[in-house]
């Protein structure tokens, strides 16, 4: 068993939602928020705000108030998160660094992780039939099975590049049940390979930071968007290792803009704060937010008026766009 500290027994459901503080919460990341919140308060469950800024450089300052302050704004209220505190925090990644640490000792001690001194080209280069998905290539398994002098011979060949590390995945279909998606299997040394847990730089990746924060925070829940349904073979994975409990996943739609793109904190897509700084009344956007996942048809409304009536099969499985006359 994974012995960083133990989660308190679960006695009543948890649910949360994660946002990473790269830029402000558009309307995409406040849709998922949303869903989160109303099913969290739907089960009479503890709702969980964690910010996922384990990612330094592309963590933005003052990102993490700014998201706080727009769910608030928005109606959207939570339990245990960085700035009300609980009994499984710290809620910011930043400061679980030394937890992290300790699950990569337990996964170590079971002769799961290796050293990997490849360059994302190398990995190109080696991959026979380059799959080329957002997340790069499968990872072919150079470095899995190198012998202690192999490695010194790699480490001297590139002094000045850091070693990653990586999980040696076995063959095999994880199999779950997603609550919106269905049933899906993924078999993760055919699709991504050995996956990092920790980046040449240094920083522990997302897949460890999140699964092990979801495990220990008792986390029975998961509602977020369907982009990381590929992220959660890993993160049961990476669980089942660790001993911890897996939750159940319900991977919701994302929100597109009108030309049918995935809206983006990167491509500055419609912000919470611009819509607030333009005088927009919170009903009206959660009302927009609502109505884009067919869970209402009225023009404003409050957050805690739609907990009565949600339940995940109410919602639109179409990614759907908001129509920017919403808020005039
Ligand atoms: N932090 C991730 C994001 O903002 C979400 C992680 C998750 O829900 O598992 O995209």
């Amino acid at each position: 068993m994974f012995d960083a500290d133990s989660p308190s027994p679960v006695t009543t459901p948890r649910c949360r939602y994660a946002p990473s503080p790269t830029g402000s919460l558009h309307l995409g990341n406040a849709r998922t928020a949303l869903l989160a919140f109303l099913q969290a308060r739907r089960m009479g469950a503890r709702f969980i705000l964690r910010i996922e800024d384990i990612d330094r450089p592309r963590t933005v300052p003052g990102a993490t108030e700014a998201i706080l302050d727009d769910l608030r704004w928005l109606g959207i209220d939570w339990d245990e998160g960085p700035d009300k505190g609980g009994d499984a925090g710290p809620y910011l990644q930043s400061e679980r660094l030394a937890i992290y640490a300790r699950a990569l000792d337990a996964l170590r001690e079971r002769g799961r992780v290796f050293e990997c001194f490849c360059s994302r080209a190398d990995i190109l280069r080696a991959s026979s039939a380059p799959q080329i998905g957002e997340e790069g290539p499968r990872y072919p398994g150079t470095c899995r099975d190198l012998t202690d002098a192999e490695k010194r011979e790699r480490a001297a060949r590139h002094p000045n590049r850091q070693s990653a590390l990586r999980l040696a995945v076995e063959p095999g279909q994880i199999a779950f049940e997603d609550e919106i998606l269905g049933p899906r299997a993924f078999d993760l040394s055919a699709t991504c390979g050995d996956f990092v847990l920790r980046r040449a730089d240094g920083l522990f990746a997302y897949q460890l930071a999140t699964a092990v924060d979801d495990g220990l925070m008792g986390i029975t829940h998961v509602l977020r968007g369907d982009d990381l349904v590929s992220s959660t073979p890993r993160q049961i994975a990476l669980l089942r290792l660790l001993g911890l409990k897996v939750p159940s996943y319900a991977h919701v739609p994302l929100l597109l803009d009108g030309g049918g793109e995935k809206l983006s904190k990167r491509l500055g897509s419609a912000t919470i704060s611009a819509l607030r700084a333009r005088g927009v009344r919170p009903e009206r956007v959660v009302a927009a937010l609502a109505r884009s996942a067919g869970l209402t048809e009225r023009l404003a409304i409050e957050a805690g008026e739609l907990v009565d009536g949600f339940a995940l099969d109410r919602i639109d499985r179409r990614a759907r766009a908001v129509d920017p006359v919403d808020f005039d």
